[in-house]
Parts: structure tokens; sequence; C-alpha cells
């Protein structure tokens, strides 16, 4: 899928603002706090249904302003027509969200018509930091190729979040039934069983690319392995991203057992210590666990490799390759690094934010539209 055009009113520092993208490599540049990253918070907003930096929806208003206005249109492979995702959000009350027109009922519903990947410096924590984020990727990555996957995961969350509370009620003296706690394991474990099986699948794809990807990179001295880790996790997952026959019944059964057998100790924590809330992927680089012993090119190319297997995955699970988005990360790589991403995605479209116009390597040819940001509007040259 291609970008065509995103549409702007009153989003962060941009007031009206268009951009027109196109196939191949996009790059916009201007200097610093001129609305680059604005311009791709509202592209990937689409993709995720929400700010990639963590903001609340209503931070996207612009200062002084009651709403903001988001619009994109895209073109699927193989269709002549641009799909438009548009987004209005007010300051107060609900925002609104349509597909070509048509009022959308929740991002929920939203998630999955476009995708997108972004990788920005800050993702680096997904090897130097901790297991949420880690989790937060898979959710992310997961959630824009299947629907089932994302109401799996707000379920459980929804219910995880009920238990808590239940948890701690009883510390304080409150009396819970045994089929009360019988009903919150059932249900965490059949909505863990089933997320445990799609991250496994994924990590399964994840770890072979990241680890050809990174072989390309670096010229392959040493080797990424990837291994999710879950207490959801039996030795036989049924691989729902690609076939949805089977129900992972031992992962349930196996979740159940734990979600059962320590709820006394659980009381004095408050907390439900067992399920896939606890989940990581343990990334190592020659078996040894790359945040603690990887140098810090080598942790850069392994989200590289990461990003890059995300956009194979996403093409393989969803069809289509999604549009890749580069937020400052061009600059931050030698021209080796860099001249070994355009190649592994070429013919793809790819949108990148730069201080410098220059980030392209000189031997590159092709496809590239460079977009002047500045003060919140794209120059006209
Ligand atoms: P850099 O090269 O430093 O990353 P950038 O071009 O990516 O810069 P942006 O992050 O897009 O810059 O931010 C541009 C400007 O938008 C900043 O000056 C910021 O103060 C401003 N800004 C952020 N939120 C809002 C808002 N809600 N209303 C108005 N301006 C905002
Ligand atoms: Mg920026």
């Amino acid at each position: 899928m291609i970008v065509s055009n995103v549409e702007y009113s009153d989003w962060r520092n941009m007031s009206e603002c268009a951009v027109s993208l196109g196939e191949g490599i996009n790059v916009l540049w201007g200097m610093n706090a001129q609305g680059k990253s604005n311009i791709l918070e509202g592209i990937y907003y689409f993709a995720r249904g929400r700010s990639f930096r963590g903001a609340k929806d209503r931070e996207l208003i612009r200062f002084g302003c009651d709403f903001t206005r988001a619009k994109l249109a895209f073109r699927r492979d193989g269709y002549e027509n641009d799909t438009t995702l548009e987004a209005v959000i007010p300051k107060t009350g609900k925002k609104h969200l349509s597909r070509n027109g048509a009022p959308l009922s929740s991002t929920s519903e939203m998630m999955g018509s476009f995708r997108a990947v972004l990788f920005c410096p800050a993702h680096l924590t997904m090897v130097t930091g901790g297991p949420l984020e880690r989790r937060t990727f898979l959710d992310i990555a997961i959630s824009q190729l299947s629907q089932t996957y994302l109401t799996y995961l707000r379920r459980y969350t929804k219910v995880l979040a009920e238990r808590n509370m239940l948890l701690k009620n009883a510390a304080s003296g409150t009396r819970v039934t045994e089929t009360e706690w019988d009903v919150y394991a059932r249900q965490l474990a059949l909505y863990g069983s089933w997320i445990a099986a799609y991250r496994a699948e994924y990590v399964t794809y994840l770890s072979e690319a990241v680890a050809r990807y990174f072989d390309g990179m670096t010229g392959g001295r040493e080797t990424p392995d990837l291994t999710y880790t879950s207490h959801g996790l039996t030795e036989t997952m049924p691989t729902p991203l690609s076939n949805m026959a089977e129900e992972p019944t031992a992962a349930q059964d196996a979740l159940y057992e734990k979600l059962t057998a320590n709820i006394d100790r659980e009381i004095i924590v408050g907390s439900t210590l067992w399920g896939t809330h606890k989940d990581d992927i343990r990334l190592s680089l020659n078996g040894k666990e790359a945040k603690l012993y990887a140098s810090q090119g080598q942790q850069r190319s392994i989200v590289l490799s990461i990003k890059l297997a995300e956009a194979e995955i996403s093409k393989k699970i969803g069809g289509e390759y999604p549009a890749i988005l580069l937020d400052d990360v061009f600059s931050e790589l030698d021209d080796s690094r860099r001249n070994y991403i355009l190649g592994s995605l070429d013919g793809r479209q790819i949108i990148v934010t730069s201080c410098e116009p220059d980030i392209i390597p000189s031997n590159k040819s092709g496809n590239i539209t460079f977009r002047h940001v500045k003060d919140g509007e794209i120059l006209e040259e």
C-alpha cells in the first residue's frame, strides 16, 4: 500500500497542511521543530489508532484550537481508487473516525485497513528496555494483521484489570467465591492462550527474518536470535496467523492451572502473577543477551533488522507491503547501512524525515521526492 496524500487541520503545529507523497523514497526535510515528526505522527495515527509518541489524542490539537482533523488517502495494491481514513478529534467529547466517508464505531474497527511500520531512535529500547517495550511492539505489529488478536488483547486487558481489583479487594477482607476465581481464570486462560499462540507464531517468523537481515547488514560474524517467553507457551502451539483451525487448548489448560494454583500468593501481592501480560522476547546475539553484551551499533542493527522483518511479515500475512516510516533514523547511520536498508526496501514506499536533504546515498537512483517542511507547512520549491 502507498500513502498518496495526507491533510491536516490544526494538527500539532500545522494549521492547514497537505502533503502529497509518491512511490519510492519520500524525504521530508527541514530544520528542527518544523513539523516533520508531526507529519509522520499523523500518518501512523491511522495504522495504530493513536500517537506513536505516547501523546493523548487531545494533545494533537494545535494550541488554542478546539479540534483537529487529519485525513489520509492511501492506495491498496491492485486498486484503482484511494481509500480514505479520517479522524476528527475535538478537545472535549468523542473523536470521530471514518473510512471513505462512512463513520467507524471505534479505533478497533479502523485498525488493519492501513498498515505501516515506523522506526524512530526511541525504538532502541526494544533491545535496551524492559519486557513492556517488546510486548508493545508485538501487540502493535500483530493487531495490524489480525482483528481477532486485537479483540482477544482488549478482552484480556479488561479481565486482567478486574481480577487485579478483585485480588486487592480480597486482601482487604472481601469474600470471593471459588466460582468467581474460576470464571476469571477461565477467561484469562482462554484469551491468554490465543494471545500466546499469535505471539509465538509471530516471533518464529521474526527470529528467522531478523537473523537474515542482520547477517546481510553486518556481514554475519554473529547471529541474533529471538525467543518468545510466556507462561502460555506449551510444546506445540497452533499458528493462528496463518491457519485459524486449531485451538490452543494445551496452552489454555496450562494457563488455567497457573491461574488457579497460586491465588493466596497473588492476594498478598495484589496482582496477577501468571499470564501473557508477563510475556517477553529474549533477544540474544550468539547466545548472549543483546541488552547486556551487544555493542550500540549491533543493538541498532538488531532493531533495524526487526523493523525490516516487521515489514516483510506484514506482507507475508497481510498480502501487501506496509508504508515504511523512518523518523530521524537515517542521519545516525553510515552509508553502508543506509544502502542496505534502501536495497532491502527497493520499490517500496518509504517516508523518511531528516534535517538535511542529502541523506540518500548518491548511488541511489529511482523515485526520490523531496519535501521541505518549514513552520508546519510544505514549502513549494
Ligand atoms: P526535529 O528535527 O527536531 O525532530 P521536527 O520537525 O520533527 O523536529 P516536530 O516534532 O514535528 O518537529 O515538532 C514541531 C513543533 O510542533 C515543535 O516546535 C512543537 O513545539 C510543536 N507542537 C507540538 N505539539 C503542538 C501543539 N499541540 N500545538 C502547536 N504546536 C505543537
Ligand atoms: Mg522530529
